[in-house]
């Protein structure tokens, strides 16, 4: 039977947005801020560990996450909505990992109760 490890990661970002997909009337259609929740789920097989022992390196994963940080994320994504958010992260994160890694999920809470998560199959 296989064996993995499996790497959590949660930051925080405070980060403003505005929806361009909404009507004008729409609250979110205005720039306002969140304290975003970001949660990363990586797999990786024990076999597959690289040689110094880590699936990434935490600090690596937040810094890619946290150049987001107090910033206007429609710098960054086009309409970001937390499913637009997920797509991005999943991308800039999917560049930092070795082959033998897995991005299983990123898990965004935009406010409390409100969350979106991306999967993928592992
Ligand atoms: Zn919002």
């Amino acid at each position: 039977m296989d064996r993995y490890l499996t790497l959590f990661c949660k930051t925080e970002i405070a980060s403003a947005h505005y929806l361009t997909g909404v009507p004008a009337t729409h609250k979110c259609s205005t720039t306002h801020g969140h304290l975003w929740k970001i949660e990363v789920r990586l797999d990786c097989l024990v076999q597959d560990l690289s040689k110094d022992g880590m699936i990434v390196d935490f600090g690596e994963l937040k810094g890619c996450i946290r150049k987001l940080d107090h910033n206007v994320l429609n710098d960054f994504v086009e309409n970001p909505t937390c499913e637009n958010l997920c797509i991005y992260l999943a991308e800039k994160i999917g560049a930092l990992l070795p082959k033998a890694v897995t991005l299983s999920s990123i898990k965004i809470e935009e406010s409390p109760g409100n969350s979106v998560q991306l999967g993928v199959e592992f």
